[in-house]
C-alpha cells in the first residue's frame, strides 16, 4: 500500500499475519513494514533495506482482529521510524483514506469516511472480491 506523508513523499506499507511462539504459547502476530521509495523486490516481504517493522502480538484471551492488529503494528512502525507528528497525522489520514469507505450520511447528507481498515487489494496482493449491492 502506498501512503503519502503530506510532504509529497511516498511511504510504502505492507502487512503480514503469522503465528509465533511467545511466552510459552502460540500467538497470532501482525507485522507492518514501512519504508520510503520503491520496494527492493516484488515479492513479500519486499526486503527493502531501510524498512522499519512494527508488530502486534495478540493476547490469547482476546479474539484475533486483523484490522486492529494492523492498526497497532502500523502505529508501532511509525513510532520506530521517528516520523514527525505532521508526517504521522498525514500518513494516518492517507491510511484511512486507502482502507476506508466513503458513505453518504443520511441525516446530514454529507459524505463521511468509514474507517474499515480493509485495503482494497488483499494483503497478499490478491484482489478482494467486491460485494455487489
Ligand atoms: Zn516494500
Amino acid at each position: 500500500m502506498r501512503l503519502n506523508d503530506g510532504h509529497g513523499q511516498n511511504v510504502f506499507v505492507h502487512f503480514y499475519h503469522d503465528r509465533v511462539h511467545h511466552l510459552g504459547g502460540e500467538r497470532r502476530r501482525t507485522l507492518a513494514t514501512v519504508h520510503l521509495g520503491p520496494c527492493a523486490k516484488k515479492e513479500r516481504p519486499c526486503g527493502t533495506q531501510d524498512a522499519v517493522v512494527g508488530y502486534a502480538i495478540c493476547n490469547p484471551i482476546d479474539p484475533f482482529i486483523p484490522i486492529l492488529g494492523r492498526k497497532i503494528a502500523l502505529a508501532r512502525a511509525f513510532q520506530r521510524a521517528n516520523l514527525s507528528v505532521v508526517q504521522r497525522i498525514e500518513l494516518w489520514k492517507s491510511y484511512w483514506d486507502a482502507t476506508g469507505v466513503w458513505k453518504k450520511d443520511k441525516e446530514t447528507n454529507k459524505m463521511v469516511l468509514i474507517k474499515t481498515g480493509i485495503p482494497e487489494r488483499g494483503l497478499l496482493g490478491r484482489t478482494r472480491k467486491k460485494k455487489v449491492a
